[in-house]
């Protein structure tokens, strides 16, 4: 039977209890058991795939297609397991369903309550992520604060939990902050001491506590948190700031955090390993190069494109480089002002995106990588762009485009092709074939031909105008064969224009960076250290 882990929050937001609750999914599968984890989040957004990527961050997207919070995106980079659909649950997913349940009559006249049909509903994700993983622990962060009333259903269920399962099968995790009072010079312990109240209010006492804090915390703080709170002293776990997020396993595994956890389940489990995680973090530290990437998007900002991000750095460590980014408002650029945004960029990048604002932008910056040969990389709405971008200006198309932007589109060479076999709005989401051509760059870069990899998007390339790219410098270097879609393309005669409709960064982990960020991270390195020399 699984192990429940439950991680929750108090105090500020902020705290990164998503990377702890990640962390401690890395220790415990460094110690040989199987990991899968889940994220509650309690507003009423049904799917976090509608949400505005300037409020909520980026849309994670999992191998079976479901449409996550972005903290799923750190999970998997810590964890390296692939989630699923069970590993995302809004409050508006599990109302949505008992709704449906009681307008189908399937509680038989009774009155539909949050306890018990809400609770059990939370419940079943938790069975059901179990069943479905087959995982020894199923770790489940709680978003938000402990006291936001949208939680409360929540907790409720987690904490029925313990009481359906048992003790020796629950664990609770509940992190903190511990502030520095720099006039008194002093770290202070009371809000963590009201936190655990507010929990224990509701009927959960955490077995372990996480502090955050700028500084050591010192003993007889943690003596006085571990007997106001009932915990174990050796269940205060401090989590210092750090400068790299992967170092944070590191920090939670010299405090034993792993022993406390697999002693309170009475598992048997290997001794922990971290040899191969402590290398990967020592060559992070070690980078001397440095890489500036330039990201031209519709949001400046990092939180949108976080997989992107991550992905990035993991590729540039991989080649012992630091890896500068930057965000360019994408509408903010023009042919006036290109030369000054992007003539000192090592790399350009153009990631997914919706809508016309800012494609223009966009294409304005993709004509200037292909232009003066600097490396480029487009995911998916960026490699729609380069194409219509080709076609308009090297091809001398200037009506090319996306029925995205104009149903009218004279020339469409981005097209809806799933909606006209009738299923209107119908995204292609999660994972996919494709089939690479031998010779090419991409195949270069993954040094496979089959590869499958995670899509979100609903327009694609018209294969009507495969023709007019004919003899020229665009090859489609990959396609999905089961459906004849174009997935990658690449420029000859350019050190690297590589583009793909699927999103490669969804699959980056720290310790296995993606093929094709490692090509674009490595170009853009040689280019730039040619160019010192
Ligand atoms: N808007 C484009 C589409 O729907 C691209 C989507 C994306 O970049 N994720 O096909």
């Amino acid at each position: 039977m699984a192990k429940f882990i439950f991680v929750t929050g108090g105090v500020v937001s902020s705290l990164g209890k998503g990377i702890n609750a990640s962390s401690i999914g890395r220790l415990l599968k460094n110690r040989g058991l199987k990991v899968f984890m889940q994220k509650f989040d309690p507003y009423i957004n049904v799917d976090p795939g509608n949400m505005s990527p300037l409020q909520h961050g980026e849309v994670f997207v999992t191998d079976d297609g479901a449409e996550t919070d972005l903290d799923l995106g750190h999970y998997e980079r810590f964890i390296d397991e692939n989630l699923s659909k069970y590993s995302s649950v809004t409050t508006g997913k599990v109302y949505l369903k008992v709704i449906d349940k009681e307008r189908k009559g399937e509680y038989g006249g009774k009155t539909v309550q949050v306890v018990p049909h809400i609770t059990d509903t939370i419940k079943e994700y938790c069975y059901k992520a179990a069943e479905n993983s087959h995982a020894d622990i199923i770790i489940t962060e709680l978003g938000g604060t402990v006291g936001d009333i949208e939680g409360l259903p929540f907790l409720e269920a987690i904490r029925q939990m313990r009481r359906d399962v048992g003790y020796n099968n629950t664990l609770y995790v509940h992190n903190t902050l511990v502030p520095y009072i720099s006039a008194s010079q002093e770290l202070k312990t009371k809000p963590t001491q009201h936190s655990v109240k507010e929990l224990q209010s509701l009927g959960i006492s955490p077995d372990i506590i996480i502090l955050r804090s700028e500084r050591k915390i010192p003993q007889k703080d943690k003596e006085k948190i571990a007997l106001f709170c009932n915990v174990n002293i050796e269940a205060v776990i401090e989590a210092i700031d750090c400068k790299y997020l992967y170092e944070i396993p590191l920090n939670l595994a010299k405090q034993h955090i792993d022993d406390y956890i697999v002693r309170h389940f009475g598992l048997e489990a290997a001794p922990l390993d971290m040899s191969e995680w402590t290398k990967m973090v020592e060559n992070i530290k070690k980078a001397k190069k440095e890489v500036t990437i330039t990201v031209v998007g519709k949001y400046p900002l990092q939180d949108a494109y976080l997989s992107i991000h991550e992905a990035l750095k993991h590729a540039a460590w991989h080649h012992q480089a630091s890896v500068k980014i930057e965000y360019i408002d994408a509408e903010t650029v023009d042919i006036d002002n290109v030369e000054e945004l992007l003539s000192k960029t090592d790399g350009i990048l153009v990631p997914g995106g919706f809508g016309e604002r800012a494609a223009i932008g966009k294409m304005v910056a993709i004509r200037y990588a292909r232009e003066h040969k600097i490396p480029y990389f487009g995911i998916c709405f960026g490699m729609q762009l380069s194409l219509i971008e080709y076609a308009r200006n090297v091809l001398g198309y200037p009506e090319a485009g996306s029925t995205e932007f104009s149903e009218n589109c004279k020339m469409p060479i981005i097209d809806l092709k799933f909606s006209k076999r009738g299923m209107e709005n119908h995204m292609r989401l999660g994972l996919y074939d494709c089939h690479l051509a031998l010779g090419t760059k991409i195949y270069g870069a993954y040094q496979v031909q089959d590869i499958r990899e995670r899509h979100r998007h609903r327009f694609e390339f018209n294969n009507q105008y495969k023709k007019i790219y004919e003899n020229t410098d665009m090859v489609f270097s990959g396609i999905n064969l089961e459906n004849d879609i174009v997935e990658t393309i690449e420029l000859k005669n350019h050190p690297w224009f590589v583009a793909c409709q699927y999103h490669p960064e969804f699959l980056s982990r720290p310790n296995k960076p993606h093929p094709l960020f490692l090509g674009f991270i490595k170009t853009s390195l040689d280019i730039r250290e040619t160019k010192s020399l």
